[in-house]
């Protein structure tokens, strides 16, 4: 069964249909999903902000939250990077090239890249956790002349689980100092091994860059990141974070994912830390 086929682009309920363009493995139980609008009216008026997400459906299965993880400028496809976890994100993985889902969105608040012009950007990612980061690396890409220095420090448990590698040499080339490392390496492995917090801690800070700092990935490690960057002199009011919880109607009424005066969804997923510092201490809602 298909969903419906023409949605209401300013309405947040409906579904549009999306076609499976390309599947590719990214790493062990990860999966790259470029996907399509059938509706060419949708796809023109669709566009997003780095950090965004949307709500894959699956008919009889459910739906999920998913960031979005291409180029914000580059519209003819819509990337996301999925692992597999349960129902839904499995059943995915199987869906072949040509199947139809739903997709809502996007939803959510985004990195601040607009603001950070001219400063100095500091990107932390652990394991899946640069797949919402990499429209924010794609930006900084196409806009490389606009921002200071740009650090990304990435962060995978073993080499096989670092997302986009054959990308990682082009954006050297354009400006970015991608440092790589992992907490175990294997002998096909020359690079760094430790933590993400242990790079963090080598890198040279420029006060005058102004620098911001973006992390996603388990929250322990954006906790740990956050205290460092703050151990360093950064300010609190540059630091961002990305809360993925569990949440259900992508726009702030079902209360699922509510958290004080905060609804993850559509406050966050990205959060000026100041704003969360408490939510990072809670497990999940
Ligand atoms: C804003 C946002 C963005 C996200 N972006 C991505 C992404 O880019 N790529 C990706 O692979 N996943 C992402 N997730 C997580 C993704 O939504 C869940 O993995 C998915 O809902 C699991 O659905 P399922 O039916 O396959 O598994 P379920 O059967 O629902 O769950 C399987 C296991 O995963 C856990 N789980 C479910 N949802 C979450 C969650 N939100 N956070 C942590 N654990 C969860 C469950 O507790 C359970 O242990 C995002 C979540 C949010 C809220």
């Amino acid at each position: 069964m298909k969903p419906a086929a023409t949605a209401h682009p300013h309405n947040p309920w409906l579904a549009h249909t999306v076609r499976i363009v390309n599947i590719a493995s990214a790493a062990p139980g990860v999966f790259m999903c470029d996907l399509v609008f059938e509706d060419p009216a949708a796809a023109g008026e669709y566009s997003y902000l780095p950090g965004q997400f949307n709500m894959l459906y699956l008919p009889g299965l459910g739906e999920i939250a998913i960031s979005i993880s291409g180029d914000p400028d580059a519209r003819a496809c819509v990337a996301h990077t999925i692992r597999e976890a349960g129902n839904v994100t499995r059943a995915l993985s199987q869906l072949p090239v040509g199947a139809s889902i739903g997709l809502r969105g996007p939803f959510g608040s985004h990195w601040p890249v607009e603001q950070c012009r001219g400063r100095d950007i500091v990107l932390v990612a652990g394991g899946i956790g640069l797949a919402p980061l990499r429209p924010v690396v794609c930006h900084l890409l196409t806009h490389r002349d606009e921002f200071g220095d740009l650090t990304l420090i990435i962060g995978a448990r073993e080499p096989a689980g670092l997302l986009y590698p054959s990308e990682y040499e082009a954006w050297r080339a354009h400006g970015i100092d991608v440092q790589v490392t992992v907490d175990r390496a294997d002998c096909s492995w020359s690079g760094k091994i430790g933590m993400v917090t242990n790079v963090l801690d080598r890198i040279p800070l420029r006060d005058a860059g102004q620098p911001v700092l973006m992390t996603c990935g388990p929250e322990v490690m954006m906790w740990y990141t956050v205290q460092l960057a703050l151990g360093r002199g950064m300010r609190p009011e540059s630091l961002f974070v990305s809360l993925e919880r569990n949440m259900n109607c992508a726009i702030g009424l079902c209360g699922h994912c509510q958290f004080g005066p905060e609804f993850l969804c559509k406050d966050g997923p990205i959060f000026r830390y100041d704003r969360v510092a408490s939510i990072l201490k809670v497990d999940d809602l």
